[in-house]
């Protein structure tokens, strides 16, 4: 088998079952992944589930199976953690990390009671992004633990629930994380890709883009036998399909230092186009501005419809003439359009 490199550079790689089932399935799995000695082994005990009937993890019993890989094979183990009561039988059990999962990070009053259990302890905690698209919610999430004295924190891009996910179980909107880094440079971010992507094709594809986004490392379900398992069956690698996936992926340099001239020839270049654009926003601005005095003079209404119709109509196609993505340039346009409705509102109530 082909060596990654991802182990041999400094991305953190976690790896492991949705949920611990049986101390066999455990170890099963564990013993396939003991190449990796540097990682963490992730299981879900207690598991958050959307109806009451589904599997709801092994609970308590199976911080014994973890605590037999870290033993056996030397893997650092780690588990999700819901309540201060998980975490005081985690640190009794002498898990190596924790992680708290997006149902949780989506509720401060659940944070902050881990954040008091874990008051003093300084030990790792992964800390997935909450339910919707909320960047704010997740930095205050990593807040709450480094103000308990955590250290060693390590946020978790698992996607988001929207209304329409695509082809994804959760919707990626990278933007969002990488609203994280810029806000919070010196917490590490990691990708978990088994979520975002829900079914076991899409892992690798989403594991490379976040490589070239320069994340710190993937979290990946594994499980020894994919097909029967009890949470996430669709989603989860076989060993063999991680070591494969790790063997494939790319690791793009964040250095710049090679290709200096030429980045900043070109960056000089978007700088120039950039700057037009906002030129040339602020004088669109401007015309609506005096269209709206008309249409006060005249008693017209702020909305036209039809109007709006044919503008966004004729930006699309104009896009795909120039083999742009016209829903780019309609997201753009509907920006732009909102901007300028708010304006006019604005003229009319004040005439
Ligand atoms: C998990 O990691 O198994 C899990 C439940 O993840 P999330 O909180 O991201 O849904
Ligand atoms: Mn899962």
């Amino acid at each position: 088998m082909e060596q990654s490199r991802f182990v041999s550079t400094d991305k953190l790689l976690v790896a492991g079952p949705c949920s611990a089932e049986s101390l066999e399935q455990v170890l099963l799995t564990a013993k396939s992944l003991d190449c990796y000695s540097d990682m963490f082994f992730r299981a879900g005990l207690w598991k958050p589930r959307t109806m009451p009937s589904a599997f709801e993890g092994v609970g308590s019993k199976g911080l014994m199976w973890l605590r037999e890989v870290k033993h056996r094979y030397g893997l650092k183990v780690c588990t999700e953690v819901a309540s201060p009561n998980h975490v005081e039988q985690c640190l009794d059990a002498e898990m190596d990390a924790l992680w708290i999962g997006a149902r949780t990070t989506t509720n401060p009053f659940s944070v902050q009671d881990i954040a008091d259990a874990l008051s003093g302890v300084d030990i790792p905690v992964f800390v997935k992004n909450p339910l919707n698209p909320d960047v704010k919610l997740w930095i205050g999430a990593v807040e709450r633990l480094y103000r308990s004295g955590c250290r060693n924190i390590c946020a978790v891009h698992r996607g988001f629930s929207l209304a329409d996910n695509g082809i994804y179980r959760n919707s990626p909107l990278w933007q969002v994380a990488i609203e994280f880094r810029r806000l919070m440079p010196q917490t590490k971010l990691i990708c978990d890709p088994s979520h975002i992507a829900g079914r076991s094709e899409l892992v690798f594809d989403i594991s490379q883009t976040a490589m070239n986004l320069c994340f710190d490392g993937l979290m990946i379900e594994v499980h020894s036998d994919p097909g029967q398992a009890k949470t996430d069956a669709r989603q989860q690698l076989s060993p063999l399909q991680l070591h494969e996936l790790l063997s494939r992926l790319q690791l793009p340099l964040s250095d710049e230092s090679q290709s200096a001239g030429e980045l900043e020839l070109l960056r000089g270049k978007i700088d120039q186009t950039d700057s037009e654009i906002v030129n040339l926003l602020a004088q669109r601005m401007e015309i609506v501005r005096q269209l709206s005095e008309v249409k006060h003079r005249n008693n017209m209404s702020v909305l036209q419809i039809d109007r709006w119709k044919d503008i966004l109509q004729s930006r699309m196609q104009q896009a795909d003439k120039l083999h742009l993505n016209s829903d780019f340039v309609k997201d753009i346009f509907e920006q732009i359009h909102r901007e300028s409705v708010a304006l006019q509102d604005k003229i009319a109530k004040s005439n």
